[in-house]
């Protein structure tokens, strides 16, 4: 029986991965404009930071982690997310001690164990920056100028930014208490998840997607009111700092997302034309998080994008296009002697730099000129017994249409001249 790929994974491939390959060009140049240096964790951690770290009330913890038991018998997770890893190198490798801020970015697979449907997946791959020693706003509002010149960069437009702040430890309870208060005289009603969430983390009543409890609770207190002063003065800087940016925002009172470890600001990115799973990125302050993986309180800000979810978008919107990579020379051989020769020359462009392609599985000179135009060659080297009695290649300008002959020697040139003038 044929093997296929597991469910909720996908291969990427041809002219979709060289777009993944300019993704992450582009990733890689906007970061050193912004001053973020890479950071490559393992796919592996143990199990425990994650539920340290994302927090065991959250859906990543409760049901969607890859969790095994090595044979050693430590419990290892797929990282489902790149922030507590990050986090938890920032304290192994003792980053709080050189001067701060230290900002880092990351790229690369994640797991979560979910139902797979259109821009879900089960291993997908995520791109995030974290800014890390910085409790000011400003370094929230350059998290999310980075996330939207980033998708500028890919050609996405009209991107919404989704704001709200979701306080702190001092302030957070007292809304907790309010939001219980209000859904508590239909506690009943509720859909199961929620009847859960009132108990283990009533800030995720707010995101419910279900009509029926949306409509239980249509107007449920609104965060804003009850920050406390720190919060609310860093939540007014930060809308302070965006529009000096130039970043348009709407406040989504309800956006609180899946993870624990926020404080403060949260924010969510969405964009047309991806269905129900339309939020291409994410992200918050978490200025609990360094302690919570063993480090010293240290204050800090990130953001993460699903790349499947921006290739989508980039190559709907005609943002990301890619030409295939064409050699610039055939080499193609007739009878034994040629075809050693074309193997041989084609090295020899390729120490060169010229990309060149020739014949090992025996086609006729016919075939090889269909499958050299097909490949897109800028030029066709033909070489007999003929052309090697005389030291030269019968050399067809496919754009041009013209054909001379070139010696051996003087090939790599005459190609060059043609594709480097
Ligand atoms: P999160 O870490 O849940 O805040 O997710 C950040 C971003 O990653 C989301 O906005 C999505 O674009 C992307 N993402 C999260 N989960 C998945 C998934 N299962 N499949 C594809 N993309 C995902």
């Amino acid at each position: 029986m044929e093997i296929t790929a597991p469910r909720g994974t996908r291969d990427i491939m041809f002219e979709e991965a060289r777009l993944w390959q300019r993704a992450e060009e582009a990733l890689r140049q906007l970061a050193d404009l912004y001053g973020y240096s890479e950071i490559r964790t393992p796919i592996f951690e143990h199990t425990e930071l994650f539920v340290r770290g994302v927090g065991e009330a959250t859906d990543i913890v409760e049901k969607e982690m890859y969790t095994f038991s090595d044979r050693g018998g430590r419990s290892i997770t797929l990282r489902p997310e790149n922030t507590a890893p990050v986090m938890r190198a920032f304290v192994e490798h003792n980053m709080g001690a050189k001067a701060q801020p230290t900002k880092l970015f990351y790229f690369g697979p994640m797991f979560r164990y979910e139902r797979p449907q259109a821009g879900r997946f089960r291993q997908f791959h995520q791109m995030g920056i974290e800014y890390t020693g910085s409790a000011s706003p400003m370094a929230d509002a350059e998290v999310i100028r980075f996330s939207l010149d980033y998708f500028k960069m890919l050609g996405i437009k009209q991107v919404k930014v989704h704001l709200n702040s979701i306080g702190c430890p001092d302030c957070r309870p007292r809304y907790k208490e309010a939001l219980k208060d209000a859904y508590r005289p239909n506690l009943e009603s509720l859909c199961e998840s929620c009847k859960k969430r009132f108990e283990v983390n009533p800030l995720r009543l707010l995101d419910c997607k279900s009509p029926e409890c949306r409509a239980i609770v249509p107007d449920p207190p609104e965060v804003e009111d009850f920050l406390c002063g720190d919060c609310l003065e860093h939540f007014t800087k930060l809308k302070g700092c965006l529009k000096a940016l130039g970043v348009e925002y709407v406040k989504d009172p309800r956006l609180v997302r899946g993870l624990d470890y926020y404080t403060k600001t949260t924010f969510e990115f969405t964009s047309e034309g991806l269905g129900s799973q339309d939020a291409i990125g994410g992200g918050g302050r978490y200025d609990g998080l360094v302690q919570e993986v063993g480090g010293a309180p240290t204050p800090s800000v990130g953001v993460a994008c699903g790349m499947e979810r921006l290739i989508t978008v980039a190559r709907a919107q005609g943002g990301l296009e890619v030409d295939s990579a064409k050699p610039v020379a055939y080499l193609a051989g007739l009878g034994e002697a040629g075809t050693a020769k074309a193997m041989e020359l084609a090295f020899k462009l390729r120490e060169d730099g010229l990309a060149a392609e020739f014949d090992t599985i025996g086609r006729s000179l016919k075939a090889q000129m269909k499958y050299a135009d097909k490949l897109g060659a800028r030029f066709v080297a033909i070489i007999g017994d003929e052309e090697i009695a005389k030291g030269v290649a019968v050399v067809k300008d496919m754009a041009e249409g013209n054909q001379l002959e070139v010696r051996f020697d003087d090939l790599a040139q005459h190609v060059q001249r043609a594709v480097r003038p």
